[in-house]
């Protein structure tokens, strides 16, 4: 297990120059990190695969025929008010009194919605690189985890995918399904790390105690606190940099 302090770590590939541990979030040191949380769309694999976009697509559409409105006005609506909610579902349950989220699921993750992704050895050689135990926490439900992991062909290096489901279908970045799926791990929040590629989820992770990377694959959110990094080839040098400083420690 890895040995995380106040030390001065400058991972060499990423973004933010200075203290790692300043970027990846609050938490009292020492700390053993003792499991790597990870977001599945835009995650594992990249933004330009494009299934999220038709992920998108079929929201927006669900949007207009349930509310009745146009498909722009359906997705300008949908762009504003997901702002204030973890999920497009979680809106429509909470403003709209929806209550088909099977029928929606079934809508949004149709089969052979995983037809744009392509096996990655790559992929499976650098999870393989990083012995810490992984989990899945998405938000979206397990049967799409399931065709993504199984297509990108990574299913087996996970001990666990936490889905929607499992969080009462309010998932990120709520502090309840963060706590929830910490406790199910069995760590409290400082001995966890998740990437994600989107601020608001790594926001709240980090906002629980817990420390958050921001995949950002095209440089959007250089405004945001955390670390980013462009790709998740980085990781290993991020653990690496966490491994050296333990090492050092260990010295005195
Ligand atoms: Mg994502």
């Amino acid at each position: 297990m890895f040995l995380l302090c106040c030390a001065v770590i400058s991972p060499t590939t990423s973004q933010v120059s200075g203290s790692l541990f300043a970027v990846l979030g609050p938490c009292d040191y020492p700390f053993m990190l003792r499991i790597l949380l990870f977001d599945l769309d835009n995650t594992l694999y990249s933004d330009t695969v494009g299934m999220d976009r038709d992920i998108v697509v079929r929201m927006n559409s669900f949007v207009a025929r349930t509310l009745d409105l146009g498909l722009s006005e359906a997705a300008e609506m949908r762009r504003e008010r997901t702002r204030r909610y973890g999920t497009t579902l979680e809106w429509l349950m909470a403003e709209h009194g929806f209550t088909e989220s099977e029928s929606w699921f079934a809508a949004i993750h149709p089969e052979g919605e995983e037809s744009a992704i392509q096996r990655d050895p790559g992929l499976r050689r650098l999870l393989e690189s990083m012995p810490l135990p992984k989990v899945i926490f998405t938000n979206s439900p397990m049967e799409h985890a399931d065709r993504v992991l199984d297509k990108l062909g990574v299913g087996d290096l996970f001990d666990r995918v936490y889905d929607i489901r499992f969080n009462g279908l309010k998932g990120k970045p709520h502090g309840e399904a963060i706590r929830r799926v910490l406790a199910d791990c069995g760590v409290v929040a400082a001995e966890s790390l998740l990437v994600d590629d989107l601020p608001k989820y790594v926001r709240g992770f980090v906002e629980e105690g817990g420390h958050g990377i921001l995949l950002d694959e095209f440089d959007r959110y250089g405004d945001q606190p955390f670390l980013r990094i462009h790709s998740l080839a980085e990781l290993p040098s991020i653990i690496a940099g966490i491994e050296a400083s333990e090492s050092q420690l260990s010295l005195f």
